[in-house]
């Protein structure tokens, strides 16, 4: 797909992902806004800001661009508190993205800039039926790892036969003729793979015992229910979410060569505003404008600017100088992020494809493991790096709490049940817990209803000079789009105030 999209785009086949008008017009020249962090909401602030003639600034603690847009090669270097500094050892050529490794199609922002940059896209292979559920823990499918597509059908079977005798034995209370009735029981006969007699079989949908071939082939056996029950197999854990959940729906893309060829590509953009080593440590509304203090390798320094915007995320915030209000600070401080990590595991082979037919897409499992990811890229090359764990919450605080060696045995130990190759071909790890990770400190910003009124609608109006941007100030989190809609929606407010434009930027679209 690669070149395949661009090439269209380019060719005028197809339209560009078409994002909310940003019909700004140039105007004001020469108003200076420093901007905290180079992640891609900061940089896509600097970039759409030059573009209207102001003069940025962009002061970055690390010594990268990118932020959470980050994929990590040989070389690759992480800081996690308590667990100190460690780097990656991968192969060259081999890398794995330690944040964002899926575009969905209908992230127009997200498209929209990868056109922009020239970033080939290719497609993210998020759902895989020959990929596993594996539930440690009781009953007979416990212990076991079993293809998608025999869960999902035969779930689906047996639901739609409960369903299909119900309806037609009277037993649902509706407002139905018999014509209605006939309907839906053929839909639901053609939705489980039921048979005449409205039972669920095994059929061909959930695999082969024996796959056809010069003869006829064999279906495998159906799991009896209560099986799949018992052993957990219907849990949350194992919900169908890819096919289900808006964000992870096919299409899905990821960015030619890692993810953070998109934070390459707009970095190059706005080189010349980039500052890496310059970790801020004060944010001073003055009578003017802003004073912003930072450190560097050589001392502290300080510069002066007529705005800000800030884009550190708020668990980072909470711990610098400022003279924000009490209600600010209160935001600040009380914003929660969730805990969430990542284990990049290169092996010598790619025993997923070569053994078991597994190209690209997750595996799910009940343990810390959580997800095992398989690369969607390179097919059938020699070596690769799997994700070997991408957990959450509770499952994430506990491995995070391990050193890095532990971590890497625990993924080894835990995969080694799914893939029992992991014995004879791993070669390295590397991981990155993110809510340990220094200038980050979390994933992304959690919200419930209460405190997208109590955090998120007050940061959402600047503080004087200082305006907050970043996946948090968004109903995008977790997403890159965030990052670019916020960038987009400061640039707007910033732009209307001082070159009284007017012009409304749509906020909080989701
Ligand atoms: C595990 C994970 C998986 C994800 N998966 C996806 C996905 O599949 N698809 C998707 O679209 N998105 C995904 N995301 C979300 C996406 O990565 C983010 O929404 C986006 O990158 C956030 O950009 P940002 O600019 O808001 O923040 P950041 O990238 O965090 O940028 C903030 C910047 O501020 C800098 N900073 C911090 N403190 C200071 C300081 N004191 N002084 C100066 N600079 C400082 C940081 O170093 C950083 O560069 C994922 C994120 C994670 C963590």
């Amino acid at each position: 797909m690669g070149g395949a999209y661009s090439s269209l785009l380019a060719l005028d086949l197809i339209k560009a992902a078409p994002v909310h008008p940003f019909d700004l017009h140039k105007g004001t020249e020469g108003k200076k806004v420093i901007i905290l962090g180079a992640g891609l909401a900061g940089m896509t602030a600097a970039y759409e800001l030059n573009k209207l003639g102001y003069e940025c600034t962009i002061l970055e603690a690390r010594d990268r661009v990118g932020g959470r847009c980050w994929s990590i090669r040989g070389g690759s270097t992480n800081i996690e508190t308590e667990h100190g500094a460690h780097t990656a050892a991968f192969d060259k050529g081999l890398y794995f993205n330690a944040g964002p490794s899926r575009i969905p199609h209908h992230h127009e922002l997200s498209m929209h800039y990868c056109k922009e940059f020239g970033v080939q896209l290719e497609v993210y292979n998020n759902i895989n039926e020959a990929a596993y559920y594996f539930s440690e823990g009781n009953g007979p499918l416990s212990g076991k790892k079993i293809r998608k597509r025999e869960i999902h059908n035969d779930v689906r079977g047996y639901m739609t036969e409960l369903l299909a005798k119900a309806i037609d034995q009277g037993q649902i209370q509706m407002a139905m003729t018999k014509d209605d009735v006939e309907k839906i029981v053929h839909y639901l006969e053609a939705e489980g793979g039921l048979d005449r007699d409205k039972l669920y079989k095994a059929s061909a949908r959930r695999g082969y015992k024996v796959p056809p071939g010069v003869y006829e082939g064999e279906y495998s056996e159906a799991y009896p229910l209560m099986d799949i029950l018992s052993s957990g197999l219907m849990e949350p854990d194992f919900y169908n979410v890819a096919e289900y959940t808006y964000e992870l729906q096919m299409t899905m893309f990821q960015a030619v060569g890692g993810m953070d060829m998109i934070a390459k590509a707009l970095g190059e953009r706005v080189k010349p505003a980039v500052n890496l080593g310059a970790e801020v440590s004060s944010i001073k509304n003055t009578d003017t404008g802003v004073k912003v203090v930072y450190k560097t390798a050589a001392g502290e320094k300080e510069i002066e600017g007529d705005m800000c915007i800030c884009t550190i995320p708020l668990p980072v915030l909470s711990y610098i100088d400022h003279n924000f209000s009490g209600t600010v600070t209160r935001a600040i401080d009380y914003a929660t992020y969730n805990k969430t990590g990542k284990i990049g595991l290169q092996f010598k082979r790619r025993f997923w494809e070569e053994d078991e037919r597994i190209y690209g897409g997750i595996t799910h499992t009940n343990n810390e493991l959580t997800q095992i990811f398989y690369p969607s890229n390179e097919y059938q090359s020699n070596k690769g790096v799997l994700i070997g764990y991408y957990n959450f919450g509770d499952k994430a605080e506990r491995v995070g709490e391990l050193s890095y060696a532990e971590r890497e045995k625990l993924a080894l130990e835990k995969g080694a049940m799914i893939h029992p190759q992991y014995n004879n071909e791993f070669e390295n790890s590397f991981s990155v817990t993110w809510h340990k990770t220094k200038y980050n400190m979390g994933g992304w910003a959690e919200y419930n209803s209460q405190t997208r009124e109590s955090i998120y609608k007050v940061l959402l109006e600047p503080e004087k000079n200082v305006y907050f941007a970043g996946e948090h100030m968004t109903y995008l989190n977790a997403w890159m789009a965030g990052a670019f809609e916020s960038a987009r929606s400061v640039v707007a407010e910033i732009h209307t105030r001082v070159s009284g434009q007017n012009f409304k930027y749509p906020k909080t679209t989701g």
